[in-house]
This record gives structure tokens, C-alpha cells and sequence, in this order.
């Protein structure tokens, strides 16, 4: 990588350094998409930059690990509690409080999301 290049994060499966983007047709339309530079391992994308700016934000963009670490216990509370088949048998007591516990999910998760 030369220094006029923005900076690209590592890949986040095998810790290689990434190539520059490139661009891909795809159907009917093209986009600029990042891969890493590990010929084995290539993870690359996602698949929606217009520019090699977007691609190169778009690589660089990593899921916020505590926002994905809860958003699994709950799923995986909300499953027990569907396949248990009944109200009462887990943290919440009802349906209603399962809505309003997946309500304050959704308003918070654009908040968490930003920091
Ligand atoms: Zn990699």
C-alpha cells in the first residue's frame, strides 16, 4: 500500500492487509468492492461501493461487538421462550413485555450503533 491511499483496516478474519478496491460487474450494474489480500483467505466486500471511497468506508465499517452480543442473547432468550411454548417460563411474563423489550431494543440499537 502506498501512503496517498486511504487507510484500510485489517481484515477481520485473518488479520491480512487489504488490497486497494475494485471493481466488479455484477447483473446489470458494477460496484467497488475491497478483498483481502490473503489469496487464502479472500474475504471481501460488502458488495456496494459506487466509488472506491464507498468500498473502502464500507470494508472499513465493523459491527459493534456488545450491540451483536446482546441482540444474540436476546434472540436466543426469545427462542426459548417460543419454543417452551408458554407464558411465564422465562424473564418475562407475558407476550406484552416481550414487544416492549424488543420496542426498547429497536429505539436504542441506532444510538448504540453511533458510539
Ligand atoms: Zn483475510
Amino acid at each position: 500500500m502506498t501512503d496517498n491511499q486511504p487507510t484500510l483496516a485489517a481484515c477481520p478474519f485473518c488479520g491480512g492487509e487489504a488490497d486497494k478496491p475494485k471493481r466488479r460487474a455484477w447483473g446489470r450494474g458494477a460496484y467497488y468492492v475491497v478483498f483481502c489480500g490473503n489469496d487464502s483467505c479472500n474475504a471481501g466486500g460488502p458488495n456496494s461501493g459506487d466509488t472506491k471511497q464507498e468500498a473502502i468506508d464500507a470494508w472499513n465499517t465493523r459491527p459493534d461487538e456488545a450491540v451483536i452480543k446482546e441482540l444474540v442473547a436476546y434472540c436466543g432468550n426469545l427462542r426459548k421462550y417460543v419454543a417452551n411454548g408458554q407464558e411465564g417460563s422465562m424473564s418475562h411474563s407475558s407476550h406484552e413485555d416481550w414487544l416492549n423489550e424488543v420496542d426498547d431494543i429497536l429505539a436504542r440499537l441506532p444510538e448504540r450503533l453511533k458510539e
